[in-house]
């Protein structure tokens, strides 16, 4: 597909600045290299600033409820495997509400993506702290500073052994748009966790804060010991090092493979219908 197929009338409406805008010009762009009409692809999303990313993208999307954009992504999927599935929300959304959709994916091995956007705040709801939130974040939730230490999701999901983890920064947008695609392009449920600056609500962590700390990796996703050193290094240097690329790495049977072997098809593959009335009726 090509940029002016999937470009939308729609103008985004984050924050100028926000680390929203380099995410979408990255999806935009893997999404030009792949080898799919808009028609295969499905973008899913819950809520919160980015959850309004479907909007902005001409293929098929679908906003769902705060946190349950799993659990969406999973039906679309395995009613027709032919899709490109993509997920993407934030951390409150993905680690709050949806942080038991995102245990249960990583053993589950869904073959989608999943983008979760870490601004390490709620943006959508004006700056309350989030799973992801570095201790002593000032916030309306905690005035004097967050006690509690942020959720370890990167090495909570390596721990699983889930099939394809990663970690991107929105302020590399090329590299970001390849980890994108890669993990599009690897069969699994692939995550990929993106250091997303919120400019409006999160005074800790902007540009230039990520600009001294970021790294690109370059070690073997597919060493386990190295992984888990990678995936625990943030935590481990108080965040003057934050490896991105692939963390882990591994191959394995994905969940409508494993349906398709025991009961010889999938639950259902829906008939094709003709919906063009209804898009008529709401295109833009
Ligand atoms: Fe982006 Fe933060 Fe503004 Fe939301 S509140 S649009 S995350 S900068």
């Amino acid at each position: 597909m090509n940029i002016a197929q999937i470009n939308t009338l729609e103008k985004p409406q984050w924050c100028p600045g926000c680390g929203d805008f380099g995410i979408l010009m990255a999806i935009k762009s893997a999404l030009t290299a792949l080898d799919r009409d808009p028609s295969e692809v499905v973008i899913v999303s819950g809520i919160g600033c980015g959850g309004k990313t479907p909007h902005y993208i001409r293929t098929y999307g679908y906003e769902g409820l705060h946190g349950r954009l799993l659990p969406l992504a999973l039906g679309i999927k395995i009613s027709n495997p032919d899709l490109t599935v993509i997920a993407i929300g934030g951390d409150g959304d993905g680690l709050s509400e949806g942080g038991n959709h995102l245990l249960h994916f990583a053993r589950y091995n869904v073959d989608i993506t999943y983008l979760l956007q870490d601004n390490q705040v709620y943006g959508l709801t004006t700056g309350q702290s989030s799973p992801t939130s570095h201790k002593g974040f000032r916030s309306k939730t905690y005035p004097d500073g967050t006690p509690i230490e942020p959720v370890k999701h990167i090495p909570m999901l390596v721990s699983q052994r889930a099939s394809f983890v990663a970690a991107g920064y929105a302020g590399n947008v090329k590299h970001l748009s390849q980890l994108i695609l890669e993990g599009i392009r690897h069969r699994g449920f692939s995550f990929i966790n993106i250091y997303q600056p919120c400019i409006t609500w999160n005074y800790m962590n902007g540009y230039e804060w990520y600009q001294s700390r970021v790294y690109i990796t370059d070690h073997n996703p597919e060493d386990f010991d190295t992984a888990w050193q990678k995936a625990n290094e943030p935590y481990n240097t108080n965040w003057e090092k934050i490896p991105i690329g692939v963390i882990y790495k591994n191959q394995s049977i994905t969940l409508d493979e494993e349906i398709v072997n025991r009961v010889g098809k999938l639950i259902s593959i829906p008939k094709p219908q003709d919906i063009s009335g209804l898009l008529d009726r709401f295109s833009i």
